[in-house]
């Protein structure tokens, strides 16, 4: 059995919940200690009884809540060692902090953990492949473009959380300065539902069961716009396999997805 909840997702802060019978671990801690605490209280989880945290790199939206959580639960706190060295402003004890590196796996509890490389400005951003008995789970945002390689570390998951980060229609006529827009769409920024939904077909049709689309813009897209675009392309994809697809909430934890 395992289990997964999104948490919260977006630019305004991000973490998900992975639990077995016996293991817990949140990817990326970016709201403050209260609220993931609180979040977790509504799965009946204390924030003192996940085993890990693993960290897919150094913005804020990914790491805002370590330093309390670390200071209150001392949680062992997952990063590469080039991402610690871009948090070293943060107050983490040192008897938090873990270490891994990307293509190397590793363990935490009975979850076997992948880290991978991805394309974003950050200094050694990851996305990871979670392994348990026969199930895969794989989180993977904050990505500025996507190659075969890349999404052949999607194929066959059982779970996938993948980036849908904005609208280009949108992005290009919203308020965003000129800079920042560039930034986004660059090939170390955000992916859009566009490309998400192109790459997706693919990944369906290399097995995907639950597919959800996360780390949404709330100015540069809209859930419906972004569960209509990648919906559309999968329809065209003859494969049948069944699958779901939804959109992770910003600021609201979602509904568990369970696999047995
Ligand atoms: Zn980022
Ligand atoms: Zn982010």
């Amino acid at each position: 059995m395992i289990k997964f909840c999104n948490l919260f997702s977006g630019s305004s802060g991000n973490s998900t919940f992975i639990e077995t019978q016996t293991t817990r671990l949140l990817i990326d801690a970016g709201m403050s200690c209260q609220k993931i605490s609180k979040a977790l209280e509504s799965l009946q989880v204390s924030l003192k009884e996940v085993d890990g945290i693993l960290i897919s790199h150094e913005h804020s939206d990914h790491i805002k809540g370590i330093e309390t959580i670390s200071k209150k639960y001392e949680i062992p706190i997952y990063a590469t060692e080039k991402t610690w060295e871009a948090m070293k402003g943060l107050n983490v004890s040192s008897s938090c902090k873990q270490f891994f590196v990307p293509n190397v796996s590793f363990a935490i509890g009975d979850i076997q953990v992948v880290p991978f490389s991805i394309p974003h400005d950050a200094v050694d951003p990851c996305a990871f492949n979670l392994f348990h008995e026969n199930r895969k789970i794989t989180v993977a945002t904050d990505i500025g473009h996507l190659d075969e390689s890349l999404m052949q570390k999607m194929y066959a998951s059982d779970i996938l959380l993948i980036e849908s980060n904005y609208d280009t229609a949108t992005l290009l006529c919203g308020p965003y300065p000129y800079l920042l827009k560039k930034r986004i769409q660059g090939d170390f920024g955000h992916l859009s539902n566009e490309v998400t939904s192109k790459a997706l077909k693919t990944i369906y049709e290399n097995g995907a069961n639950h597919i959800v689309l996360g780390h949404l813009s709330k100015e540069n897209n809209f859930p419906e716009l972004a569960y209509q675009t990648v919906l559309n392309e999968l329809e065209t994809s003859h494969c049948g396999l069944p699958f779901t697809l939804s959109v992770a909430h910003r600021d609201t934890i979602d509904e568990v997805i369970e696999l047995s």
